[in-house]
């Protein structure tokens, strides 16, 4: 058992130490509560069985805690200056490796091939830079890698948003996309003052459980997005109203008013009222009729 990485005085210990500062543009907030990090590992489930994928392991502290709950660990690090530092602090454990690169950029199919040789799922656990969160949850979303859980600390607003349910004010593309995908849930509300430097928001730990197929039945999945996208492209205006002016022409008002009236769609409607199924049959039907 070795002294936890994430208190204030042993972060502050390492960072003197390596002669480290933060870079705020590389979304730099580091843990420094272990209460919180036990939370996020036991709302992903590990076990000795498993294998996890951290995005950003900073100096090590969440990362310390995996080592502790899961079979084997790959941590993806941008930050060069931190790669002595991990070999330090991560010294004690031999299932984890860090890989220096760009989680945006990194072709990840290559990555858990040669990472996760055995293992037929890993989960992501991670407290993400969030500059890049919706772009990251996205990739590890739309690249149908073997994922079982993503568990990850965002910010609050973006947490809200992707387990909004229809009709709610924060329910939105990125709602759909998300829950297409996977099943979501807030799991935990987190205080700025658990990290340095504090944040200006507040934040959010969220559970993503990747679904064996997406929720629901579509014909053509980029049709799917292309329609939803299209739906709230401006929230005021109604469902026919942004179709006909961001995926149709405006001389097919008519025949979109009958497309959503013949599926049983009020063509009055606002986007952010319609359920994944109904957006699902409205995509379907608009590939079925070849409009
Ligand atoms: N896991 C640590 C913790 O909880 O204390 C650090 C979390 S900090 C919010 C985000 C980390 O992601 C930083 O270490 C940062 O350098 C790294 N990072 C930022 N952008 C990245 C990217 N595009 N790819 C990989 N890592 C990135």
């Amino acid at each position: 058992k070795y002294k936890d990485i994430a208190t204030p005085t042993r972060t502050k210990e390492i960072l003197t130490n390596h002669g480290f500062t933060f870079k705020k543009s590389l979304g730099q907030n580091f843990l420094i509560d272990t209460n919180i990090l036990h939370n996020i590992v036991e709302s992903a489930d590990l076990d000795a069985d498993k294998a996890v994928m951290e995005i950003g392991p900073g100096i090590g502290a969440l990362t310390e805690q995996l080592c502790r709950a899961a079979g084997r660990v790959t941590a993806v690090e941008i930050d060069q200056r931190l790669l002595p530092i991990l070999s330090d602090t991560l010294s004690p454990y031999s299932n984890v490796s860090v890989v220096h690169g760009d989680v945006l950029e990194l072709d990840l199919h290559k990555v858990v091939r040669e990472q996760f040789a055995g293992y037929d799922k890993f989960s992501v656990v991670a407290n993400l830079p969030y500059y890049v969160t919706t772009p990251i949850l996205m990739k590890l979303l739309e690249e149908r890698l073997p994922i079982e859980n993503i568990v990850v600390m965002i910010q609050k607003e973006v947490a809200e948003r992707i387990a909004a349910k229809p009709g709610t004010k924060d329910y939105g593309s990125l709602s759909v996309a998300a829950q297409f995908y996977a099943e979501a849930s807030v799991e935990m509300i987190v205080p700025a003052s658990v990290f340095v430097p504090k944040p200006n928001v507040d934040s959010a730990v969220i559970k993503l459980a990747i679904r064996q197929k997406p929720a629901v039945d579509v014909l053509d999945e980029a049709m799917f997005f292309r329609v939803v996208k299209a739906s709230f492209a401006q929230r005021r205006k109604t469902l026919l109203n942004n179709l006909q002016h961001n995926l149709f022409r405006k001389d097919q008002k008519e025949a979109v008013i009958q497309l959503l009236e013949s599926i049983g769609i009020d063509p009055t409607r606002r986007g952010e009222t319609l359920s994944l199924d109904e957006y699902a049959k409205l995509a379907n039907e608009v590939v079925r009729t070849g409009l």
